[in-house]
Order: C-alpha cells, then sequence, then structure tokens
C-alpha cells in the first residue's frame, strides 16, 4: 500500500477507462477487474481495518453481557455457557483483534471475522443442543441478531456475508433437529425467523455492498477529473505568464513580479535593478531576412538572457516586440551594468550576420540600466521609465551599447563606480 494517497490516485488515473468501464457496466458484480481491484481494497482497507476492530470490541462485549441472559434463562447450562464464552469464544476474538492487527494481517481481515462469526454462532447452537430448559426457544434471536451483525454491522463483503449466512441457516436446521426440548412449532417458527433473518440482511448487504462500489467508483473518477482540470488551469497559468516565441516571461508576468519585487524591496530598503534591451536595426533584419528568420534571432536572444539571469530571482522577459527586459532583484547599479554588458557581448557572440545594421555586421543590442532602492515617493513604473530612457540614450548614442540612468535624488553612492 502507498503511503501517500495522492500515488494511489496516480495509479487510479492510469486505470480511468477501467473504471468508465465498470461503472457504466453498474458495478453489479462483486469483483472489479483484477487491476481495479486491487487498488479498491488498498483503497478501502485502512478504514475498514479499523471499523473493524472497533466493532470486534462492541461485539465482544455485548456477547460476554449475554451471560446474565444465560443464567436467567439457561440455569441448567450456566456453567458451561460461562466457560464457552469466556474460556473459548472471548480469547478467539481477542486473538482474531490481535493478528489483524498485526503487519500483513489486513488480508486475513475478512476470513477472521467470518471465522469468529460462525465460532459465536456455533456456541448458541450448542446451548441450545445442551440445554433440557424450555426456555431455549428464545436463542434463535441470539442467532437473528449475529447474522444481523454480521451482513448489516460490519459489512462482510457478499460472498463472506453469504457463506456465513448459508452455514448459519444449515446450522440452525441441525441444531433445531437435535435440541432435546423444542416443540415442532417452536422449530418451525424459529427457523422462518432464522431464514428471513439471512435473507433480508443478505439482500441489504448486496445493496450496501453494490452501492460503496459505485461511490468508490464515482469518487475515483470526480476526483480524477478535479486533478485533470487543477493540472489543466496550472498549464493555463502558466501559459497566461509566457512568452510563447521565446518561453520567456511574459509582458504580464513581468509587470507582476515587478509589482511584488517592489514592495519587498521597499520593505527590505535593498536595490532592484532593471537592465532594459532592444535589437538594433531589427525591422531591417526582418525586411532582407525575413519574419521567422527575424524569429529565431529573438529566440536565440532570449537564450542568452536565461543564460546570464543565473539567480533564481532574476527576471528575464519578454517587454514586447523586440524589446526584452531582465529584473534583478537585490541588485544594485554595478551588478546590473556587468549583466548588461554580459548580455551586450554574449549577443554579439552569437554572431547572428546582419548586413543591414549601421551597428555591426552581427545582431546587437542596445542597452538602458536602472537601479535604486525604492522608496515611498517613486513607483515600479519609474524602474521602467528610467531604464527606457537610458535605452533610447545608448540608441541616440550609436547602438551596441549600454547607457545608465541615474535616479533622479540618487545618492552618490547608488552610480555605478565605473
Ligand atoms: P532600432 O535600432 O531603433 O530599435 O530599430 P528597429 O528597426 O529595431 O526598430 P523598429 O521599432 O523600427 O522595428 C522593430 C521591428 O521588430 C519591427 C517588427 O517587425 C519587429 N518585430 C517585432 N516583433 C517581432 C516578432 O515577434 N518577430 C519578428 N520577426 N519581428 C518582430
Ligand atoms: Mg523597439
Ligand atoms: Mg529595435
Amino acid at each position: 500500500m502507498h503511503a501517500n494517497p495522492a500515488d494511489n490516485l496516480s495509479e487510479l488515473e492510469k486505470l480511468e477507462p477501467l473504471l468508465q468501464r465498470s461503472l457504466r457496466a453498474g458495478g453489479r458484480s462483486f469483483r472489479f477487474p483484477a487491476e481495479l481491484e486491487r487498488i479498491y481494497r488498498l483503497f478501502i482497507f485502512p478504514s475498514r481495518r479499523r471499523r473493524y476492530a472497533a466493532l470486534a470490541v462492541l461485539a465482544l462485549v455485548c456477547y460476554d453481557l449475554f451471560i446474565v441472559c444465560d443464567w436467567f434463562i439457561l440455569p441448567d447450562i450456566f456453567p458451561i455457557a460461562l466457560i464457552v464464552r469466556l474460556l473459548v469464544v472471548t480469547p478467539a476474538i481477542l486473538a482474531g483483534i490481535w493478528c489483524t492487527r498485526r503487519k500483513g494481517g489486513a488480508r486475513l481481515l475478512e476470513p477472521v471475522a467470518a471465522g469468529l462469526l460462525l465460532l459465536s454462532l456455533a456456541s448458541l447452537s450448542l446451548f441450545m443442543v445442551l440445554s433440557r430448559h424450555p426456555n431455549v426457544v428464545h436463542y434463535y434471536s441470539g442467532i437473528a441478531v449475529i447474522l444481523m451483525f454480521s451482513n448489516m454491522i460490519i459489512r462482510q463483503p457478499f460472498p463472506y456475508a453469504l457463506g456465513v449466512s448459508m452455514a448459519a441457516c444449515l446450522l440452525y436446521l441441525v441444531t433445531v433437529g437435535q435440541a432435546p426440548v423444542m416443540s415442532t412449532e417452536a422449530a418451525f417458527s424459529s427457523t422462518t425467523v432464522v431464514f428471513t433473518s439471512a435473507l433480508f440482511s443478505l439482500v441489504g448487504n448486496y445493496q450496501m455492498e453494490f452501492e460503496h462500489r459505485r461511490d468508490f467508483l464515482l469518487s475515483a473518477l470526480q476526483q480524477i477529473s478535479s486533478r485533470k482540470l487543477a493540472r489543466m488551469n496550472s498549464q493555463l497559468e502558466h501559459l497566461s505568464l509566457t512568452d510563447g516565441l521565446t518561453g520567456l516571461a511574459n509582458r504580464r508576468h513581468f509587470d507582476q513580479t515587478l509589482q511584488r519585487e517592489w514592495n519587498v524591496a521597499l520593505r527590505n530598503r535593498y536595490p532592484l535593478a532593471l537592465v532594459f534591451l532592444d535589437v538594433d536595426h531589427f525591422k531591417n533584419y526582418n525586411d532582407h531576412y525575413g519574419h521567422p528568420a527575424g524569429d529565431v534571432c529573438l529566440q536565440r536572444i532570449g537564450t542568452v538572457l536565461t543564460r546570464v539571469s543565473r539567480r533564481a530571482q532574476d527576471l528575464p522577459a519578454r517587454y514586447g516586440g523586440e524589446e526584452f527586459v531582465v529584473l534583478l532583484p537585490h541588485t544594485d547599479l554595478d551588478h546590473a551594468c556587468v549583466l548588461a554588458e554580459e548580455i551586450r557581448r554574449d549577443v554579439q557572440g552569437l554572431a547572428i550576420e546582419h548586413h543591414y545594421s549601421a551597428a555591426a555586421p552581427v545582431v546587437t543590442v542596445s542597452l538602458g540600466v536602472a537601479a535604486f532602492v525604492p522608496d515611498k515617493e517613486r513607483q515600479a513604473d519609474d524602474l521602467v521609465r528610467l531604464a527606457d530612457q537610458a535605452l533610447y540614450a545608448a540608441k541616440d548614442a550609436g547602438r551596441n551599447r549600454i547607457e545608465i540612468a541615474v535616479a533622479p535624488g540618487a545618492q552618490p553612492a547608488d552610480a555605478p563606480s565605473t
């Protein structure tokens, strides 16, 4: 049995067609197909085991309380009844509880329960055969109670319930044949009651078993579809935050993360940096090499950004068109500039031919860098605006370069040292 119920559910998910088929078939048989039956038992065993143990204790207490009835109703065999109840059946039930609670005892649960039920039935039959007291006729009701307990209360699986009920009926027939003081009328009416109790409780048992199995199928299918839904939701969520072309975070993801990181940096008073970059003369590239080649170029730049964003909290994103950003929490201007230069160098190092760029014979990018410790006077958008202004400055200065934005009101320490 898997310790984690989710593992059992994963196994069930593989059996979904089988679950559907079993549900369509109405679940009227007492065994699912082998693989499904195995998992069904894994699911029901923990609660069944607890229920059997609790009910066994209850049954034992009730069974032993009937000693008072023995004393009152069958005084002639009271010592024998006392011995059988306390020294035979009680130890047997205790041993049954003990052995089914041991490791590996789960598979013994139903056979042991059936054996103990038969033993307690046999004890009542014995009292009826041994007693010569006219009250003995009342003991058939004990047999009916045990049958009801077996079939309706502990709800033995139907094949066991059927076996115990048939054995009980047969045993009762033998008992009334042997009981020395049972009148024909009493034998007839009590046999009718025992047989009817067996029949009714078996019908109830059949319905409960059927409903239990159908509920299992329905709840398994429902859990499977909830899991699928949760998975689809998270895929959808991922898609809604991802840029389809480059696989980087999209603008929406960036905007959300920027706001979150801004608030964290504001609270903790650490700097937040942003690198804003744009591909140089990319319109020319598209015009001459074609849009699909332009797409590949953007993808390759995306891989550079992913590579340089080494820390888990660094967020490279496609801002739109051929513009990208890299959000760098807990990063000062110096470090952001080092990273921006790495990006510039690595994009150039991709050596993607671009004969129609005035900046270089290969694809290049221009970058604007901004970084400051957030304060209450500024907004997250100010960081983007500053980096964007620096990017425009880099474009104006000839492209394929980095420009640094100095935040208004920034302390000299905010500015890069080189
Ligand atoms: P500059 O150096 O000033 O940035 O010049 P530029 O040509 O790069 O700038 P411009 O804004 O004029 O052109 C941007 C181009 O980027 C135009 C557009 O076709 C292209 N572009 C935007 N998104 C995509 C895309 O998803 N795929 C491709 N292949 N091209 C794109
Ligand atoms: Mg642009
Ligand atoms: Mg451009």
